[in-house]
C-alpha cells in the first residue's frame, strides 16, 4: 500500500470557521477515490476534499481483516475503466488497496483527502444553495465545519462499525467465543480449534478454504444453500494477450469487455432459463465434490439462479476443503447455543471453540448521517430515488449505489461520469441548484421499494427495505440494477429533462 496516501492532510487551521469547497466527497473506498480521480480529470476547476471516517482508504477492503478475504467479483471489472488490472482475476484486499494506492498517488489525489473525519449531520440551507457538513476527528476528537455546493455520498450501503448477528436463545451461556468477519479480532487463534461458520455466503466461502488447513474441523452451518461458480483464478484472454505483449491498456480493456459479455450472456440465461443454469451450476459443484456427495441437500438452492450474489470460488477451494475431509457443510437449523456449541432442529449438536457469524450486514442509509434540509430531519424513505442516484426534494447530492449482479465500480465509474457531466451542466447554465422532481406525468406513478424483491432479495436489503428510498415504474425512477441498460442510459441522460429543476 502507498505510505503516503494513509497520512492526513492537514486540517483546517481555525477551528470556528468553516472550510468551503465545491464537492464534498464521503468516503474513501473504491467509489470515493473513483470519484475523486474522475472530479479532477472532468471538472479540473473544481475545489474539493474525501472525508474518510477510518484512518486510511479503502473502505471494505481496508475494514475487513478476516482470513482469506478477497474480492468475488474479477478485477477487470471491479477495478476502474481507467487503470489496468495486472493480476489475477480475484485479487485479495491487500492487492486491491495496493491498486487503490497507486492511483491516489499517481494522481495527487492525498492532498484532498481526509482521514478519521467521521461525518456526523449535513444540512442544507435553500437560502444559501449549500450543504453545511458536521465531523469529527478521531484521532483529536476536534470538531469541524466544511460547506460544500454538491454533496458526493460514497459511504457504501452497510454500517461499518458492526455486522448483523441474529439473536438465537442460549447465547449467553456459550462458553466459546463468537465472532463476526466484519470485526475480526486480531488474537483470534483457531489452531487445532473446533470450528464453526453459521452463513453460507460469500464470505463463508472464503473463511472455509482459507482457516480449514489450520483448523481441528471447520463446519460451514448453513439454513439454506447457496450459489458457487468454481473456476480457475486465470483469465485465459489476458494470458493470450501478455503473451503477445500486448499493452495493459489493451490487455484491461478487452478483457473487461470479454468478462462484461460473458456476464450478460449468463444473466439472461439465469433469467431466461433458470433450470438449465441451475444444473450447470451444479454439475460444477459435483465435479469437485463426486456423485456419492449429497448436492441436493447442501448445494441447491430454494431461489432461482442470480436473484442473490453467486459467490465465485477460485480454483474451488471451498470444496477441496470439504473433499478433504477438513471442512465439512451441515444443512439445518439452530435451535439453541449451549455451553460447549449449538444444538440443531434436526437433534444434531455441533460443539465448537469458536463461532464465526457469517450472517451479513445491516443496511446502512446514507452513512448513518443526520441529513436535513432547510431545518427539518430528512427520512430517505419518503423521497423517491432518481435513477438510483439522486432523490426527490434533495439538491445538489448524488450518492453511489453500486451493481449486485456486476461489479459495484462498473456503476461507481457511470455515476462519476454523471456528477461530472451535471456540475459542468450547472456552471453552463449558470444555475447553483439541481433537484430530482416528479414530473406531471409522474404524478400517479405507483411508488415502489428501492428493489423488486422477485429481482434481487439479499437479507440485508429485505431487512433494510423500509429505511431505503422508493422507486417509480418508469427508468427515470429506479436503479436498474442493469449494467448493460445503464451504460447507454446514463450517458445519454438529457440534464434538461423535467425532472431535473434547477435554480
Ligand atoms: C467482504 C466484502 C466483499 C465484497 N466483494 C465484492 C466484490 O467482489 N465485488 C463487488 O462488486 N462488490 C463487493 N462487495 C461490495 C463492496 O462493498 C463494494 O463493491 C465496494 O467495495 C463498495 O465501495 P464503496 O467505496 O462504495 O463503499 P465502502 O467500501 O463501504 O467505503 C465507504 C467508505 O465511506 C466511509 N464512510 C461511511 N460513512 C461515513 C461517515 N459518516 N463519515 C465519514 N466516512 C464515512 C467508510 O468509512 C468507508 O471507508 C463486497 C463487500 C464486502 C463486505
Amino acid at each position: 500500500m502507498s505510505g503516503t496516501a494513509v497520512k492526513s492532510a492537514p486540517a483546517p487551521k481555525a477551528k470556528s470557521s468553516a472550510e468551503h469547497v465545491d464537492v464534498l466527497i464521503v468516503g474513501a473506498g473504491i467509489s470515493g477515490v473513483g470519484g475523486a480521480y474522475h472530479l479532477k480529470q472532468q471538472c479540473p476547476g473544481k475545489s474539493f476534499v474525501v472525508l474518510e471516517g477510518l484512518e486510511s482508504f479503502g473502505g471494505t477492503w481496508l475494514m475487513h481483516r478476516y482470513p482469506g478475504i478477497r474480492s468475488d467479483s474479477d478485477l477487470y471489472t471491479f477495478g476502474y475503466r481507467f487503470k489496468p488490472w495486472v493480476g489475477p482475476p480475484i485479487a485479495t484486499a491487500q492487492e486491491i488497496l495496493t491498486y487503490m494506492g497507486e492511483v491516489i498517488d499517481d494522481n495527487d489525489l492525498a492532498p484532498h483527502i481526509r482521514y478519521n473525519h467521521h461525518i456526523e449531520t449535513a444540512s442544507w440551507s435553500s437560502k444559501d444553495n449549500l450543504w453545511t457538513i458536521e465531523a469529527t476527528r478521531k484521532d483529536t476528537g476536534e470538531r469541524l465545519t466544511f460547506t460544500a455546493n454538491f454533496l458526493w455520498m460514497c459511504q457504501g450501503y452497510y454500517r461499518h462499525s458492526e455486522g448483523y448477528t441474529p439473536q438465537w436463545p442460549g447465547m449467553e451461556r456459550y462458553r466459546g467465543r463468537i465472532v463476526h468477519p466484519q470485526t475480526w479480532p486480531d488474537d483470534l487463534d483457531y489452531k487445532d480449534k473446533t470450528v464453526v461458520i453459521i452463513g453460507s455466503g460469500a464470505t463463508a466461502a472464503t473463511l472455509a478454504p482459507a482457516m480449514a488447513p489450520d483448523c481441528k474441523h471447520l463446519t460451514v452451518l448453513q439454513r439454506s444453500p447457496t450459489y458457487f461458480i468454481p473456476g480457475r483464478n486465470q483469465n485465459d484472454l489476458a494470458n493470450i494477450l501478455r503473451e503477445i505483449e500486448a499493452p495493459e491498456e489493451w490487455v484491461h480493456e478487452l478483457v473487461r469487455r470479454k468478462v462484461l459479455f460473458d456476464q450478460e450472456v449468463f444473466t439472461r440465461r439465469a433469467f431466461e432459463e433458470p433450470e438449465a443454469v441451475r444444473a450447470e451450476l451444479l454439475e460444477g459443484v459435483r465435479l469437485f465434490l463426486g456423485p456419492d456427495y449429497d448436492i441436493e441437500k447442501h448445494f441447491t438452492p430454494k431461489y432461482r439462479p442470480w436473484r442473490q450474489r453467486i459467490a465465485f470460488v477460485p480454483d474451488g477451494d471451498l470444496f477441496q476443503g470439504i473433499a478433504s475431509g477438513k471442512a465439512s457443510m451441515v444443512t439445518d437449523e439452530i435451535e439453541t447455543f449451549t455451553e460447549t456449541g449449538l444444538l440443531l432442529k434436526s437433534g444434531e449438536k455441533l460443539d465448537a471453540d469458536i463461532i464465526i457469524t457469517a450472517t451479513g450486514f445491516n443496511l446502512s442509509v446514507l452513512g448513518d448521517i443526520a441529513f436535513s434540509i432547510d431545518g427539518k430531519p430528512l427520512d430517505f424513505a419518503n423521497t423517491v430515488t432518481y435513477r438510483g442516484m439522486m432523490f426527490t426534494g434533495v439538491p445538489n447530492m448524488v450518492w453511489v449505489f453500486g451493481y449486485f449482479r456486476a461489479s459495484w465500480t462498473l456503476r461507481a465509474d457511470l455515476v462519476a461520469d454523471f456528477v461530472c457531466r451535471l456540475l459542468n451542466h450547472m456552471d453552463k447554465k449558470g444555475v447553483k441548484r439541481v433537484v430530482p422532481a416528479l414530473r406531471a406525468e409522474d404524478r400517479d406513478m405507483p411508488l415502489l421499494p428501492w428493489i423488486d424483491p422477485e429481482n434481487f432479495n439479499p437479507g440485508y436489503l429485505m431487512r433494510g427495505m423500509h429505511l431505503l428510498p422508493k422507486r417509480g415504474d418508469k427508468p427515470e425512477w429506479q436503479h436498474s440494477q442493469d449494467y448493460w441498460r445503464e451504460k447507454n442510459e446514463l450517458p445519454a441522460i438529457d440534464l434538461d429533462d423535467a425532472a431535473l429543476q434547477y435554480d
